[in-house]
């Protein structure tokens, strides 16, 4: 809201009553003087006069003077309001710099920048507007308080809602006179709009609403707030880039599962607790049998389609902290925290059983698919990730010998006797 000034002293109220003290009085000596001739007594007139007049100044000096206090306090409140909106978009901009190359939170960068776009404009409130498709609505997200329930605007309602419908800024009031704020929108005499996109999608809106001195929005503004939703659509495009990234090198591309690089450090990080706690970990290593008939009869996207029904079928037999990763081609590694070789071989025969089980479809046409599985735990059969692995990869060669569709443990490891 804008400062509520006191009004400023009359200066122009003694400065007319002296002037008609005077005149009014010069007219009474000039009148007598004319009538008696009396020139002792028109002296004392004329003293009485004079000092009148000199006491009407002195009034109009002192207003004068108060006029001239009550214009500089006003300046300097005035400075001292620039200053604090000064120093309130300074501290926002470097917030907003601050949060923009420190996170890669979506929320926070939503979050800083409807406070930046209000500071920044000076506005008394600003709230970014999540666009969700399904609801062709937008949903009031940051700017709103923890307190406010779910906010939402119907597209092409209210300002936020009229720029999310035209995907364009709108200022109100303004040309072409764009609806005004409507609930949960405030209730203000100016507010702006802006579309929130990002890589080419729209997102929803930064919109700010009422002038802390009660003024309306302007071109320069509208300006300010563009720039500012530009930068944080800039930084929310590096935070989908560095999730793909991060995504695409620690997950297969086929079925979603985790890659051999991340299973490779998941396994060093687990063996490291293990050995630190005394505890077990368990690896099972899975192989799909004669994968190559699969690809000659059903070709090779019928052997893919496959490769994603074990991947599903192995996610579904395990736990929530066991580690299910492709290790390359039809090969599979499941990394089971806390379980020794007994446990690891129940769930390599609950696997085992999810495949044989149950046929696998593809295109209409159905097929067997087995897995032979090698079975190793720690400190069983190693004390490393490379000679657990090597266990269980030794395991599985048996298991493939000893006629597929089986499950093989691991030796255990040969200790020195000294
Ligand atoms: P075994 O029972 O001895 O394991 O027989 P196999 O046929 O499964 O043996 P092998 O390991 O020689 O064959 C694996 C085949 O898997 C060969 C390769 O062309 C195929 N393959 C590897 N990666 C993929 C993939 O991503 N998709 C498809 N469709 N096939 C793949
Ligand atoms: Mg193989
Ligand atoms: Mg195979």
């Amino acid at each position: 809201m804008g400062r509520t000034m006191r009004p400023p002293p009359s200066f122009t109220r003694p400065l007319a009553l002296a002037l008609a003290v005077s005149a009014g009085w010069l007219l009474v000596v000039a009148v007598i003087a004319t009538a008696a001739g009396d020139l002792e007594g028109i002296a004392v007139l004329a003293a009485v006069g004079a000092a009148m007049a000199a006491a009407c100044g002195v009034a109009t000096w002192r207003s004068a003077r108060r006029v001239e206090l009550w214009l500089g306090e006003q300046l300097h409140g005035t400075a001292r309001a620039l200053d604090r909106s000064q120093q309130a978009f300074r501290q926002a901009i470097t917030r907003l710099a601050e949060t923009l190359s420190a996170t890669h939170d979506r929320e926070k960068i939503l979050e800083a920048v409807s406070e930046t776009a209000q500071l920044g404009v000076g506005a008394q409130r600003g709230i970014f507007f999540e666009y969700v498709p399904g609801r062709k609505a937008l949903v009031a997200r940051s700017g709103v308080g923890p307190e406010a329930p779910e906010l939402s605007l119907p597209l092409g309602t209210g300002l936020a809602g009229k720029a999310a419908a035209d995907k364009a800024s709108v200022v109100y009031p303004g040309a072409g006179s764009p609806g005004a704020p409507v609930f949960p929108e405030p209730e203000v005499a100016t507010a702006m709009a802006v579309p929130f996109t990002s890589r080419g999608q729209f997102l929803g809106v930064v919109a700010v609403y009422g002038h802390t001195t009660g003024g309306s929005f302007g071109q320069d503004d509208l300006e300010t707030l563009t720039a500012l939703v530009a930068q944080a659509g800039t930084a929310v495009d590096n935070v989908s880039l560095h999730e793909e990234a991060q995504r695409l090198s620690i997950t297969d591309g086929l079925t979603g599962l985790w890659n051999r690089r991340q299973l490779d450090l998941r396994c060093q990080e687990e063996l490291e607790r293990a050995v630190r706690f005394g505890r077990p970990v368990g690896v099972v290593f899975c192989d799909v049998d004669l994968f190559k008939d699969v690809n000659t009869e059903w070709q090779h996207l019928g052997g893919d389609a496959v490769l994603v029904e074990v991947a599903n079928r192995l996610s579904a037999a395990t736990r929530e902290i066991d580690v299910v990763a492709r290790y390359g081609g039809e090969e599979f590694v499941l990394l089971l925290p806390e379980t020794d070789l007994v446990g690891s071989r129940t769930l390599a025969e609950k696997v085992r059983t999810a495949m044989c089980d149950e046929p696998v479809e593809h295109n209409g046409k159905t097929r067997t698919v087995t897995l032979s599985l090698g079975v190793a735990a720690y400190p069983h059969s190693g004390t490393s990730v490379r000679t657990l692995l090597a266990a269980a990869q030794e395991a599985l060669k048996r298991a493939k010998e000893n006629g597929r569709n089986r499950i093989e443990e691991a030796k255990p490891m040969m200790r020195s006797t000294g």
